[in-house]
């Protein structure tokens, strides 16, 4: 598919909606955000200021200079065929892809540092047949990505797979699910499973040389629009005149803007959410609601399940030996009770000793500290030392429903095959 061609035949069969000069804004810059602002510009509007609250764009998709290299703590990787929308602005803003060819994926042992390969293809191979058969299924359905087999997919994993003769699912799309920040598979339906498969299963891997955040900045650069950051927004009180929006810049001045329309972007209305593996009895974030929801608002935005998923970067001497890349924790991939210790690493560069954890955390009892502790301790027993801890980030990742709004941290134990993905959220 000419993805160039299709994305623009795409923009020229729809036509701007409410006039040009109409005033929206979009609370936050990152994937979401920023290509808000592209679709709108190119229906024509003229009007759009986007707010961020971080000093840059790209959100999730952040890039830092460590010692003179960059290096992605949130997204980095891209699948040949996952995301030819990506692979289209990439195109269009000249931003150059770098293939993670030389990039080992291994399984380590936490406890000796041992090594193997870890033999993707072959795995992925069983469920071919089962991806096929639901991706036909899918197109018939008229709709795209998770939403296109919520109809047929939306049984728990472990039981719908063995619905279908499987045992479970393979460990290598198993250990690739867990590693990317999607949780453990068997307390996600598998609707979320087949798409993680489908859109993995071919091609090279490719990430961008200048880090993701460059091509947010360059996209966001060639709009006619106006990107504040180190802005952040407090308050978003709508009426039937327009959208009142209350922002704080980086000197603490407050400031109060008018539009007509709001677009809200990222996990910013999540904050009456769940959090992944945290008792329901603790709240999901304690900071004031800053957005005023209606009932429905609130009904659907508490059913969206956020996690907590850390990066912390190390410096570390000892692992001067290991290939640059990823790096599965095996014995910490199945069982949810080890969250906090990191389940991938990777070293990005063979001429550094940084290397990035993967790590889950929780509202419980796993917060940054312990997830820190428990990286330097995997360090420690592979052989490393580690000589500075760089940086750590928390990403509300993977905003994600569940299974009739229950929360499976108490029901996965009672009855999975009972759970069904809801479909509330369509049409809605
Ligand atoms: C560890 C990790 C690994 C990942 N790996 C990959 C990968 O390999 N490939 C890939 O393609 N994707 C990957 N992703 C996913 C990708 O980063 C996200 O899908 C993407 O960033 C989501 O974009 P978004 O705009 O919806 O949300 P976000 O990226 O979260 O952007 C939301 C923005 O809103 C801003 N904001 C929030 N509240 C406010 C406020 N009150 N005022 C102003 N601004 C506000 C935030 O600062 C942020 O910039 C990964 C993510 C993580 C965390």
């Amino acid at each position: 598919m000419d993805a160039q061609k299709s994305i623009e035949d795409k923009f020229s069969k729809i036509h701007p909606c409410f006039p040009v000069n109409t005033r929206i804004a979009i609370v936050g810059a990152g994937p979401s955000g920023i290509s808000a602002a592209y679709a709108l510009s190119n229906l024509g509007y003229n009007n759009v200021i986007v707010i961020e609250k971080h000093h840059s764009v790209g959100g999730m998709c952040e890039s830092v200079d460590i010692e003179g290299k960059i290096y992605d703590l949130g997204g980095q990787v891209l699948a040949a065929n996952s995301a030819p929308t990506i692979f289209h602005l990439a195109k269009e803003t000249g931003s150059e892809l770098v293939e993670l060819g030389s990039h080992k994926l291994a399984l380590i042992d936490s406890q000796t540092g041992n090594y193997q390969d870890n033999k993707v293809a072959d795995d992925y191979v069983s469920v071919i047949s089962l991806t096929l058969e639901l991706q036909d299924k899918a197109k018939d359905s008229g709709r795209i990505g998770v939403h296109a087999v919520s109809d047929i997919a939306s049984d728990m994993t472990p039981s719908f797979l063995d619905s279908r003769g499987f045992k479970s699912v393979p460990k290598s799309v198993a250990y690739g699910y867990t590693a990317s920040g999607y949780g453990f598979v068997q307390d996600m339906p598998y609707a979320y499973i087949h798409e993680f498969t489908r859109t993995s299963m071919a091609g090279k891997i490719r990430r961008f040389k200048d880090g993701y955040t460059s091509l947010w900045k360059k996209v966001s650069e060639s709009l006619p629009i106006t990107v504040m950051c180190q802005t952040e927004v407090l308050s978003v009180r709508r009426d039937t005149s327009g959208v009142k929006i209350d922002v704080k810049n980086s000197s603490g001045d407050f400031k109060s803007m008018e539009f007509d329309k709001v677009i809200l972007s990222g996990a910013f209305p999540y904050r009456n959410g769940k959090i992944y593996r945290s008792p329901s009895s603790i709240s999901a974030d304690p900071e004031n609601e800053v957005l005023e929801l209606s009932e429905l608002e609130k009904e659907l935005f508490s059913k969206v399940q956020t996690i907590d998923y850390y990066t912390t970067v190390l410096k570390i001497k000892g692992l001067e030996h290991m290939p640059v890349g990823f790096y599965y924790f095996e014995e910490f991939m199945d069982d949810p009770e080890t969250i906090g210790n990191p389940v991938a690493m990777q070293r990005f560069y063979s001429n550094s000793n940084i290397f990035l954890f993967w790590s889950y955390g929780n509202l419980a009892n796993v917060e940054g500290s312990t997830v820190l502790q428990l990286a330097i301790d995997a360090v420690k027993r592979i052989g490393g030392e580690v000589e500075m801890i760089v940086l750590q980030r928390r990403f509300k990742y993977f905003p994600h429903v569940n299974s009739q709004g229950k929360d499976y941290y108490t029901e996965s134990t009672t009855c999975l095959s009972c759970q069904k993905l809801t479909l509330e959220f369509r049409g809605s």
